[in-house]
């Protein structure tokens, strides 16, 4: 019959409507008190009827995969070793990946040797051009690159703002950790480390340096010493006894493998010169 899709969708409005009411009623408006406790109350599960978000005061928490404009990753300033380092070596991968190439990168050079190093010296993002698709992050090899969560990037001036410099870009670990905990566990399982790649090896580097230099004590140098010497010995002593046996009994002491071996090897050989006469 004509009208009854109208019908059926002015009565899901109607009823969404009067849900919104006995809401109130239920809450007694205390969801319309504008604070962030109240907004778990106005966006709950359980809330029914129509809802509007008073945005700004109040915003919807984006999902973890949500990605914005790109950040890159420096060290938290109470790290011990590395604090405010990047993570980012200039690669150059995701510039190369980039869809709509709007990264710039600046390789970084050692002042003394002006040899290239593997840390950015500049890293321009235009965010304009932009378009979040993530393959940045999704291809960098240092996990130094990630999709921000923060939207709100709007400004009167596109000029110097939007274009985004290694300052504006650079956000510490934790922040990242913070925005997308589980992504950044399972990052950390892959690399296997909560480290950045570079310094876990080498710090394993460095232990391992370590362990080799540290003076072995003279009880323990004796000891070892001993030992390798009694292993010689008696090692020495089993070939001579086998030997001794074998000759006691009128055998070979080459074993049944080592005969089969010869022959073989001697087969292969008469081939070869065979084979070389018919070449000749
Ligand atoms: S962000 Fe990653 S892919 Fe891009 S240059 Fe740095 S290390 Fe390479
Ligand atoms: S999110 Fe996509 S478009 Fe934006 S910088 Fe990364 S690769 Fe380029």
């Amino acid at each position: 019959m004509y009208g009854t899709g109208l019908a059926k969708g002015l009565r899901l409005t109607l009823r969404h409507f009067v849900e919104s009411y006995i809401d109130d009623l239920r809450y007694g408006f205390r969801k319309y008190h504008h604070s962030t406790d109240n907004f778990g109350i106005r966006q709950g599960t359980q809330t029914k009827g129509v809802i509007t978000v008073q945005y700004p005061d109040e915003k919807i928490a984006v999902p973890e995969r949500f990605r914005f404009v790109p950040f890159l990753i420096v060290e938290d300033d109470d790290h011990p070793t590395r604090s405010g380092k990047d993570w980012c070596t200039s690669c150059g991968i995701c510039a190369k990946v980039c869809p709509p190439q709007c990264i710039w990168i600046v390789r970084g050079n050692d002042p003394d040797t002006g040899r290239p190093v593997p840390e950015p010296e500049g890293f321009f993002i235009d965010i304009d051009i932009c378009m979040n698709c993530g393959y940045c992050a999704e291809y960098c090899p240092f996990d130094a690159i990630k999709m921000d969560h923060d939207y709100e990037l709007a400004s009167y001036d596109r000029t110097s703002h939007h274009i985004h410099d290694k300052e504006k870009l650079s956000k510490p670990n934790s922040y990242w950790r913070s925005i997308a905990p589980t992504r950044a566990y399972d990052e950390m399982l892959v690399r296997g480390t909560w480290e950045h790649k570079d310094a876990a090896k080498e710090a394993r580097r460095g232990s391992a340096s370590s362990r080799a230099s540290s003076p072995q004590p003279a009880a323990q140098q004796a000891a070892s010493a001993a030992a390798a010497e009694t292993a010689a010995v008696s090692a020495a002593v089993e070939a001579e006894t086998v030997a001794t046996a074998a000759t006691a009994e009128g055998a070979t002491p080459w074993s049944e493998d080592d005969a089969k071996r010869e022959e073989r090897r001697r087969k292969a050989l008469e081939r070869k010169a065979k084979r070389a006469a018919r070449g000749g």
